[in-house]
C-alpha cells in the first residue's frame, strides 16, 4: 500500500528551516526564499516501486507520489508531461559535421505549448485544495497561457499581467480562456511589483515563479522523465535557456530524489544554461565566481522566457551549474533564430527562440571542445515556435492559378 503522496513539509532552500506543507504558503518567512517541498523519501523507498510507473498514464502525474496533490481528486491536469525525448542524429552532422549524440526533450508537446503547463498544474492543484479562491501571476506570456488554462479547468477566477509586447497567442490563451488579462509597459519584474502591490486587497495568491512552493515541483518531473526515458540513467549533459531557472532547480531535486529512492545512481549530468546575450544575470554571476546574481540592467532579447532581470533561485541555479561541474554561456538573439531554422529544417522539431537557444549553445560547446560528439546532451526545448509566429516571417513565391513552379535549387540534400 502506498500514499498518494510522500509530501511531509516544506523547507527554506537557504537555511533549512521547516514549514507546514498544508497551509497556503509563498516564500520562506526566515530569509524570504523558495520554500522547497519535502517527502518521505526513505517511506517511499521501501513501498515504492520503480516499474509500478511504467504502467500509468502518460503525464506527469505518473510520479503522484513524490508529487504535492494528497489525492487524486486534487489533481488538475490538461494531459501534461512525458513529452518526446528524440535522438537527434542530423543535428550534430548540421552544426558540426559529424553526427553527435543530442537528444531534444520536446516542451513544446505540452498543453498551451510550453512546460509552463507542468509547474502550473502542480501550482493550480494543491492551491485549490489549500483552499485558495483566486489566482494571478506576472508573465512573459507562457506562464499567462499555462495559468489561465489550470485555472479555468479547476474552476478558479485568474488574473494575469504580462507585458505589452508578449506574444499574441499568450495574450489570445489567457482570453479565451477567461482569465483578466492587463498589459503594462514594461518587463515581467515591472508586471510582478504590480501583482505583489495589489494582491492582497484583491484576494489574489500569487503563483509567481519560485514565490510559491509547487511550480518547481511541476517542472522537476522534467528530470523524472529523462531517467525513466533513458532507461533509468541520466545524460552526459543537459543545456537549458534559463529564464528564473525553476527547471534548474526543478530537476537538480528531481535527481536527488530518484537516487534517495535508490532509482538511480549517484551520476548526474552537468547542467547547461545559455542565456541571451541581451540578458544574461545568471551567467554573468557563474562567470564572477558569484553565489548570487545581481539584477540585470536593460534587459533586451525576443525570447520573452529568457528577458527575466533578475531571479529569487539564483543561488539555487548556481550552486547546481557548480555541483555538476557544468555551465553557462551566452547566445545572441540571431544566433537564436537561425537555430530554430537548423532545428526545425534538420530534425522537424519546430522550438521557440528559447529553445532554439540550447541548439546554438550546443553548437558552440561543441566547437569550444567542453562538449565532446560521443557526449550525450539533452537539450530543452522549452516551447513550441507555433507560440511565436510573428519571429518567423514567410517568404515564399506566390503562383497564380494555373501557373507551375519554377523548380527550386537543391543547395542541400543531406
Ligand atoms: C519560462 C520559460 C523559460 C525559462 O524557464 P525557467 O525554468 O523559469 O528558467 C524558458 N523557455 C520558455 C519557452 C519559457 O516559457
Ligand atoms: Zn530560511
Amino acid at each position: 500500500m502506498t500514499a498518494y503522496s510522500y509530501l511531509t513539509h516544506l523547507e527554506c532552500s537557504r537555511c533549512g528551516q521547516a514549514y507546514e506543507a498544508e497551509a497556503v504558503q509563498t516564500v520562506s518567512a526566515c530569509c524570504g526564499k523558495p520554500l522547497l517541498a519535502r517527502y518521505d523519501l526513505a517511506l517511499a523507498r521501501g513501498e515504492w516501486e520503480r516499474a509500478s510507473v511504467a504502467e500509468r498514464p502518460a503525464t506527469m502525474w505518473r510520479y503522484h507520489e513524490l508529487l504535492p496533490a494528497r489525492q487524486e481528486a486534487d489533481v488538475v491536469s490538461l494531459g501534461e508531461g512525458m513529452t518526446p525525448l528524440l535522438a537527434c542524429k542530423r543535428l550534430g552532422r548540421a552544426l558540426v559535421g559529424i553526427a553527435t549524440r543530442a537528444l531534444v526533450k520536446d516542451e513544446g508537446a505540452n498543453p498551451t505549448g510550453s512546460f509552463k503547463a507542468r509547474g502550473m498544474s502542480a501550482a493550480v492543484s494543491r492551491a485549490r485544495a489549500l483552499g485558495v479562491k483566486a489566482l494571478a501571476t506576472p508573465s512573459a506570456g507562457n506562464a499567462a497561457a499555462a495559468l489561465a488554462a489550470y485555472a479555468a479547468r479547476a474552476g478558479l477566477p485568474a488574473t494575469v499581467i504580462m507585458p505589452a509586447d508578449a506574444p499574441e497567442s499568450a495574450k489570445a490563451q489567457v482570453a479565451v480562456s477567461g482569465a483578466d488579462l492587463y498589459l503594462v509597459k514594461g518587463l515581467i519584474n515591472d508586471a510582478g511589483a504590480i501583482v505583489a502591490a495589489v494582491k492582497e486587497e484583491r484576494g489574489w495568491f500569487d503563483v509567481a515563479t519560485l514565490k510559491e512552493p509547487y511550480r518547481a515541483e511541476g517542472k522537476k518531473t522534467m528530470g523524472f522523465e529523462l531517467a525513466e526515458q533513458l532507461g533509468w540513467r541520466l545524460p552526459d549533459a543537459i543545456i537549458y535557456p534559463a529564464g528564473g531557472g525553476t527547471g534548474i532547480v526543478g530537476m537538480w531535486k528531481a535527481f536527488e530524489e530518484l537516487e534517495a529512492l535508490g532509482w538511480i545512481g549517484s551520476k548526474r549530468p552537468k547542467m547547461m544554461i545559455v542565456q541571451a546575450e541581451g540578458c544574461a544575470p545568471l551567467v554573468r554571476a557563474f562567470q564572477e565566481g558569484s553565489e548570487t546574481a545581481e539584477p540585470w540592467q536593460g534587459a533586451r532579447t525576443l525570447a520573452g522566457g529568457l528577458r527575466v532581470p533578475a531571479a529569487i533561485g539564483d543561488f539555487l541555479i548556481l550552486r547546481a551549474l557548480r555541483q555538476s561541474g557544468g555551465t553557462s554561456l551566452t547566445v545572441s538573439d540571431a544566433e537564436m533564430l537561425a537555430a530554430a531554422h537548423l532545428l526545425a529544417s534538420t530534425e522537424g522539431i519546430f522550438a521557440g527562440l528559447e529553445g532554439a537557444a540550447t541548439v546554438a549553445a550546443y553548437g558552440k560547446l561543441l566547437e569550444a571542445g567542453t562538449l565532446k560528439p560521443e557526449d550525450e546532451v539533452v537539450l530543452f526545448n522549452t516551447g513550441n515556435g507555433l507560440l511565436n509566429l510573428d519571429q518567423f516571417p514567410v517568404r515564399a513565391p506566390v503562383l497564380p492559378p494555373g501557373e507551375r513552379p519554377q523548380p527550386r535549387r537543391m543547395e542541400d540534400s543531406r
